[in-house]
């Protein structure tokens, strides 16, 4: 990642020393590179070209407008999983004829405000879903584009948590159960099937389970294309991992060699749904030593950020890279980086090896997916502010949550 280095002994995001954002923004706040975004978005991008394909940017991975219009301008589609982020991506100047619509759980209302904007596709993740949409796309004389979430059970090797393509799973239909389903849809009047889907999971560092999942849906797709079931499109879904410390990642251009080749000639678009690939790298959460608590069995580095701003440490113990904004040269200890929230569960890193001093700045690494985005407001915390550098400009891209909007939407018993 060479968006944040060192530049004369000091970290810097482009050529912005974090330093200087946390004097003027104050800390806890996110602090992403737009270069380092647009380059990962292109790199995939350009790993498929003269292909048909669609990357579709996995929106929940970090949703802040500014970075869902800095894909948007680029060509980017979008994978939402709520209305929400449907309200978002189209606040934030997206093509809704490039998003797709995933969840196990759309609500009327949300199938419906997404058949008025014409989105590209619905994900489909039950037989349930399947009726429920045709009569809700039947009220509103439309006809609503469709594929179907297969579950192809294969191990993506990752966190269970972040497992979502094994029969156990909540996620999709088994695919022994598709062919079915695809005929029941084939004769229904307000879907129009378009595709079929997969997503199996998330920081998945081999090509393996990639390549075995989209095996299965390619096996699955010539079935139907047997039964006269033509698709158009086959979404491969998101899931490549990023390095977090030293994982071997999957590189963008052998996935698509890979891809490329299970496809062979079948006349198919490819549409992608990356999320952590794409922002996870762009970004750091800046933070400040608030107290040094040395001890007997460890020593604590409290700091000013905890795990209501990342809480991918608590919740999948996730190992982020910390470093020191500015290094000391004294000797080091080993510190248990941890925020102020009353949990224990609450630490950022365990074990860092750092020369601290209290009022020192730490940035916490590859926070740029599933951090903010995961953020709550637990302990009464004010959520961090997020700003992008671009070059050797900071643009402020939300503001620190005030303390008072935390409760403006309370009342009091009368
Ligand atoms: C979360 C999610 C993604 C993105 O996953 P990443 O690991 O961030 O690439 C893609 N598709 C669906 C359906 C998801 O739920």
């Amino acid at each position: 990642m060479t968006a944040f280095d060192y530049r004369d002994g000091e970290l810097a995001a482009e050529g912005v020393a974090l330093a200087s954002i946390a004097a003027r923004h104050g800390t806890p706040c996110f602090v992403y590179s737009r270069a380092a975004i647009e380059e990962a978005f292109r790199t995939f991008d350009h790993a498929f070209a003269g292909v048909p394909h669609m990357v579709c940017y996995a929106m929940k991975a970090n949703s802040n407008l500014a970075i869902v219009n800095l894909l948007a301008r680029l060509g980017c589609g979008f994978d939402i999983v709520s209305g929400g982020e449907l309200a978002r991506a189209i606040a934030a100047g997206a093509d809704p004829a490039r998003i797709v619509f995933s969840g196990v759980g759309k609500t009327d209302a949300e199938m419906a405000r997404a058949l008025e904007l014409g989105i590209c596709c619905f994900n489909l993740e039950s037989a349930s879903e399947l009726e429920h949409l045709n009569r809700v796309a039947g009220s509103l004389g439309k006809r609503a584009p469709i594929s179907f979430r297969v579950n192809p059970d294969v191990d993506p090797k990752t966190h269970r948590y972040i497992s979502t393509g094994l029969k156990e799973n909540k996620f999709g239909i088994a695919i022994g159960d598709a062919l079915s389903l695809y005929r029941r849809a084939a004769g229904l009047p307000h879907v129009a099937v378009r595709g079929i889907d997969m997503h199996i999971g998330s920081q998945i560092t081999a090509l393996e389970p990639h390549c075995e999942a989209a095996s299965k849906a390619f096996e699955l797709v010539d079935r139907l294309s047997a039964e006269g079931i033509a698709l158009e499109h086959i979404d491969l879904g998101g899931g490549i991992g990023i390095r977090y410390r030293d994982e071997e990642t999957i590189a963008p251009t052998d996935y698509a060699a890979a891809i490329r080749a299970l496809l062979g000639e079948r006349s198919l678009k490819l549409l992608f749904e990356p999320g952590r690939m794409l922002v996870g790298n762009a970004g750091v959460l800046l933070t400040r030593v608030l107290y040094l608590k040395p001890g007997a069995e460890r020593n604590f580095a409290i700091v000013d950020a905890a795990m209501n701003d990342l809480l991918r440490p608590a919740l999948y113990d996730a190992w982020h890279e910390v470093c020191a904004v500015a290094p000391r040269s004294g000797p080091p200890a080993v510190w248990q980086i941890v925020g102020p929230v009353c949990e224990s569960a609450d630490f950022l890193a365990h074990d860092r090896v750092l020369d601290l001093a209290e009022g020192d700045l730490l940035a916490i690494l590859s926070a740029g997916a599933y951090a903010m985005a995961m953020s709550s407001n637990y302990n009464s915390r004010p959520r961090a502010a997020e700003l992008v550098v671009d070059g050797k400009t900071t643009h402020l891209v939300r503001l620190r949550e005030a303390v008072e909007e935390l409760f403006a939407h309370e009342n009091l018993l009368p």
